[in-house]
């Protein structure tokens, strides 16, 4: 079990699943969102995430028609993104865990994207020019 939290704590999480794999992303999209060079995720299923608190401060914000991306309206946190068409599944921001998790990065999506100054890890993850292939 691991909880999370926005940066102002007004929206407090509990995820009841082991996270095993930490996904990276690279596109602009993802750096514009996080304000920084990629984004960390991990996949977790909707029925092992509880919002304890603050579930009126999330707003959401689409930048494509499939897929929300849901922050904190007080303190602009990114908390999770969902894609319409996997209803079963969110996409949270691990570094609002609070926890240490015990898990790698498994993989780096959409490099042919990623920021100049940033040069990939050799952390022996997968690494995609596009999209991750699961
Ligand atoms: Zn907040
Ligand atoms: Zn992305």
């Amino acid at each position: 079990m691991y909880t999370a939290s926005c940066l102002c704590n007004g929206i407090q999480l509990k995820i009841s699943q082991n996270i095993s794999k930490i996904l990276v992303c690279h596109c602009k999209q993802c750096q514009k969102a996080q304000g920084a060079a990629f984004v960390a995720i991990a996949p977790i299923e909707i029925k092992n995430l509880d919002i304890i608190q603050g579930k009126e401060l999330l707003s959401e914000y689409y930048a494509t028609e499939n897929k929300k991306r849901v922050f904190c309206s007080q303190c602009a946190s990114p908390i999770y993104s969902a894609r319409l068409d996997l209803p079963d599944v969110i996409r949270l921001r691990v570094g609002i865990i609070n926890e240490d998790i015990n898990a790698k990065i498994y993989s780096h999506a959409f490099t042919q994207y990623k920021a100049c100054w940033f040069d990939l890890p050799d952390d022996g993850a997968l690494i995609f020019d596009e999209k991750v292939v699961v």
